[in-house]
């Protein structure tokens, strides 16, 4: 008998920890190294001071466009996450609480309406539309997401139209959006925080052509591209080789 029940115990065990190597089958979580870069974005005020920069340069580059006459109404195009929503608090929840980023978990999120102002852009969005200039936003939030983003802006004191929400239907690329907008209106300047906010030569590129890209675009930022600071997420991100540990990616002269 005892012998049975030894056989039992060893097959509950046996049992309990196959099924706990399934569970564990999952890619192991890997969001501790952002914690530095959220860290940075929600505490520092060098970022802070960043953003102000952005939106204040942009200010001299549009009231310097306002001296000049143009045969079609002006226009700035805005990226609106991490440009001109903060949306660290949600992407903080899902790393304290070891959950992964997903689609369902970014749609939650937006749903809550909580982002808040990313520092300067509110100011210089009312400051641009005091001035007649249309302001227009192409996003990659899904057309589902038009009335909770809505809603947030008002409840952040930023003017949005309905009809200037160019956000995500098939094409994660902004091209088609880009330059729909470009046939209607004269853009003065293009504001993000990825470098696929500002032109389709940055599509889907790796790192290094990213950064030789941005080389060759050298003149156009703080001229006609403004570039939000994101060190949390984006395609730079995604450019990097799967294959390699993070660390093993960092560049040293030793
Ligand atoms: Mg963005």
């Amino acid at each position: 008998m005892k012998s049975i029940n030894a056989f039992f115990f060893c097959a509950i065990l046996v049992l309990s920890s196959c099924s706990g190597n399934s569970v564990n089958q999952r890619e192991p979580y890997t969001r501790e190294y952002q914690v530095g870069a959220y860290l940075w974005f929600q505490t520092s005020g060098e970022y802070r001071a960043l953003c102000y920069q952005a939106y204040n340069l942009a200010r001299l580059r549009l009231d310097r466009d306002l001296e000049d006459k143009h045969n079609r109404k002006r226009a700035l195009v805005f990226d609106i996450d991490e440009t001109v929503l903060d949306n660290s608090f949600g992407g903080a929840f899902e790393i304290k609480n070891h959950l992964d980023w997903d689609q369902d978990s970014f749609n939650r999120w937006v749903k809550q309406r909580a982002s808040e102002a990313i520092p300067g852009a509110k100011e210089f969005i009312k400051y641009a539309v005091s001035r007649q200039v249309e302001v227009i936003y192409i996003s990659n939030r899904l057309s589902t997401q038009k009335e909770d983003t809505l809603e947030n802006f008002k409840r952040l004191g930023i003017p949005a139209k309905p009809e200037n929400l160019y956000f995500l239907s098939n094409d994660w690329s902004k091209e088609v959006r880009r330059v729909e907008v470009l046939k209607k209106y004269d853009v003065v300047m293009f504001f993000g925080d990825n470098l696929g906010d500002f032109h389709k030569d940055w599509d889907s590129k790796t790192s290094d052509e990213r950064r030789a890209l941005v080389d060759s675009h050298q003149q156009d930022f703080g001229e006609k591209f403004i570039v939000l600071p994101n060190p949390l997420y984006g395609d730079w991100e995604k450019s990097l080789p799967k294959s390699k540990k993070r660390s093993d990616l960092l560049k040293t002269v030793l």
